[in-house]
């Protein structure tokens, strides 16, 4: 190989990495066609977000079906009792919203998942009467993750949201103690039993009397909120509420009586 063309794959090389350090226009995530609405999505992914709408689940936020909608518990909530007093997400988990919280997770785009939290202040505007907090406290990850992915995405999400509500965030309260298994690949039941005692408080007295606002990613069974919500109150918080930017969809919940059978 010449010189010349050694010299020229070595610019074409420098040029490609500083686009990436230092994108000449931001590129929006998902699509990486559209610009992106400042460090978040472009507009045409923004638009394919599937935003919760009513009617909700009065306890754990989730979209009831139109048969359900004479009832304010969803069919989980009935038989499940939650130690978070109601959870509220802002999105289903799914689609451009899925991806675009594996770039956070997976690609490490920090960036990102402030733009994301903007989402949930967003929904807070929305809904003033969820009501009143004296702390933010992200679902804290293993130190391990952390390690790995370099932050925790909650914790991000929870940056906006202290500006907006002017609350600290605390992230020192409470610790993952036990590095549990994904729970992803985990049935319903398992996914309660894999995050038991996972959580321990170490600054007990900063939650004495306090209403918490816990912010996670996503909400699939609950499982992990809950038992953190658990851990806050046996150390003394007065109430915890949750809310998530996504929420996974609970297949059996949403099909209709008729169809059930089938699955
Ligand atoms: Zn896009
Ligand atoms: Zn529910």
């Amino acid at each position: 190989m010449k010189l010349t063309e050694v010299k020229k794959i070595l610019t074409e090389i420098s040029r490609g990495m500083m686009e990436i350090v230092f994108p000449a226009e931001p590129v929006c995530p998902v699509c990486r066609e559209e610009p992106a609405l400042g460090r978040g999505l472009g507009r045409k992914c923004l638009n394919r977000i599937a935003l919760i709408v009513p009617p909700i689940c009065s306890i754990c936020g989730r979209m009831l079906r139109v048969h359900q909608a004479s009832v304010s518990k969803c069919l989980e909530c009935s038989g499940t009792e939650y130690y978070f007093s109601q959870a509220r997400a802002v999105a289903l988990y799914d689609g451009a919203l899925r991806e675009y919280l594996s770039e956070v997770k997976y690609r490490y785009r920090p960036d990102l998942g402030i733009a994301l939290g903007e989402l949930m202040v967003e929904w807070l505007k929305a809904n003033p009467k969820y009501g009143k907090f004296d702390l933010i406290i992200p679902v804290p990850i293993h130190p391990q993750k952390m390690a790995i992915r370099g932050y925790n995405q909650a914790e991000l999400l929870a940056i906006p949201l202290q500006k907006h509500l002017g609350i600290p965030i605390k992230n020192d309260i409470i610790i993952r103690c036990r590095f549990t298994e994904t729970q992803n690949a985990l049935d319903r039941e398992s996914r309660f039993s894999n995050v038991n005692k996972a959580f321990q408080a170490v600054q007990a007295g900063a939650l004495a009397g306090k209403r918490v606002l816990l912010i996670d990613d996503i909400m699939t069974t609950g499982a992990t909120a809950s038992e953190v919500s658990r851990t806050l109150l046996r150390a003394g918080a007065l109430d915890v509420k949750l809310l998530t930017l996504a929420a996974g969809v609970i297949d059996k919940q949403w099909l209709h009586p008729e169809v059930k059978g089938k699955f």
